[in-house]
C-alpha cells in the first residue's frame, strides 16, 4: 500500500482524510514520522499555498506527501476571506472573531452566495498532482449549531436546511470541499496503474 505523509498536525483533518483514503493508502501526519516542522504558507492563492507546503515537506523528508489549503469565498465580498480565511480578523484571532467579522461585513447584504474551496497538492514520485473540491452555499445571518469548526456555524450548504455546524460529521464530510478534494485524490490513486 502506498504510504503518504500528510503535511498537517491537525488531528481532526487527519481522521477525516483517513476515513476517505484509508483503503487506498496509508497516511501518516508529521508528528507520526517524528517531524514537528513549521510549514511556510506565504502565497496569495490556495493553489500556491498547497503546492508550497507539499514541496516543502517533500524536500525536508524525501517522502511522497500531500498538503491542503482551504478558503471560504464570499461573492459579495469579492471572494474574501479566501486565502486569508484562517486569520481574517487578525493575527491571533479565534474562529469566533472571524465569524463576527464576516457577519458584520454581510449585515444587510442580500446576495449571500459563497463557497468553500479546497485544494490538495500531491507529490508522488517527484511529480505534482492537484485536486479541487468545492461546496456551494449561503452565509447565514446568524450562527446556527455548535459542531464542526471555523465558519461552520454560518455556512448553509446548497440543498440542505442545516448549517455545517448542525450536521453530523459523516454528513458534512460526505459533501464538504475537503471530502470532495480527497475523493478526487482517492480516484486518482485507485486508477493510476
Ligand atoms: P485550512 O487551509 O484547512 O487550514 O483552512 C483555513 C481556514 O478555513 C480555517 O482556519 C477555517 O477558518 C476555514 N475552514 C477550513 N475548512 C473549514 C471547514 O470545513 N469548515 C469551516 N471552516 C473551514
Amino acid at each position: 500500500m502506498t504510504e503518504l505523509l500528510f503535511a498537517t498536525n491537525n488531528l481532526h483533518k487527519l481522521r477525516e482524510i483517513r476515513d476517505i483514503l484509508g483503503t487506498v493508502c496509508s497516511i501518516k501526519c508529521l508528528k507520526e514520522v517524528g517531524r514537528d516542522i513549521e510549514i511556510p504558507e506565504t502565497c496569495d492563492t490556495l493553489e500556491g499555498n498547497a503546492s508550497q507546503k507539499a514541496w516543502f515537506i517533500h524536500e525536508k523528508t524525501g517522502m511522497n506527501c500531500f498538503a491542503d489549503d482551504t478558503g471560504l469565498e464570499i461573492d459579495a465580498l469579492g471572494g474574501r476571506p479566501g486565502v486569508f480565511s484562517a486569520r481574517y480578523a487578525g493575527p491571533d484571532c479565534s474562529f469566533d472573531d472571524n465569524i463576527e467579522k464576516v457577519l458584520l461585513e454581510m449585515k444587510d447584504v442580500a446576495d449571500r452566495t459563497a463557497r468553500f474551496r479546497c485544494i490538495f497538492s500531491l507529490i508522488l514520485d517527484g511529480v505534482e498532482y492537484t485536486f479541487e473540491g468545492v461546496v456551494n452555499g449561503k452565509i447565514l445571518t446568524a450562527r446556527s449549531g455548535t459542531g464542526g469548526f471555523g465558519y461552520d456555524p454560518v455556512f448553509l450548504p446548497d440543498g440542505y436546511k442545516q448549517s455545517f455546524a448542525e450536521m453530523p460529521p459523516y454528513l458534512k464530510n460526505g459533501i464538504s470541499h475537503r471530502g470532495r478534494a480527497a475523493t478526487a485524490m482517492e480516484h486518482f490513486l485507485k486508477n493510476r496503474h
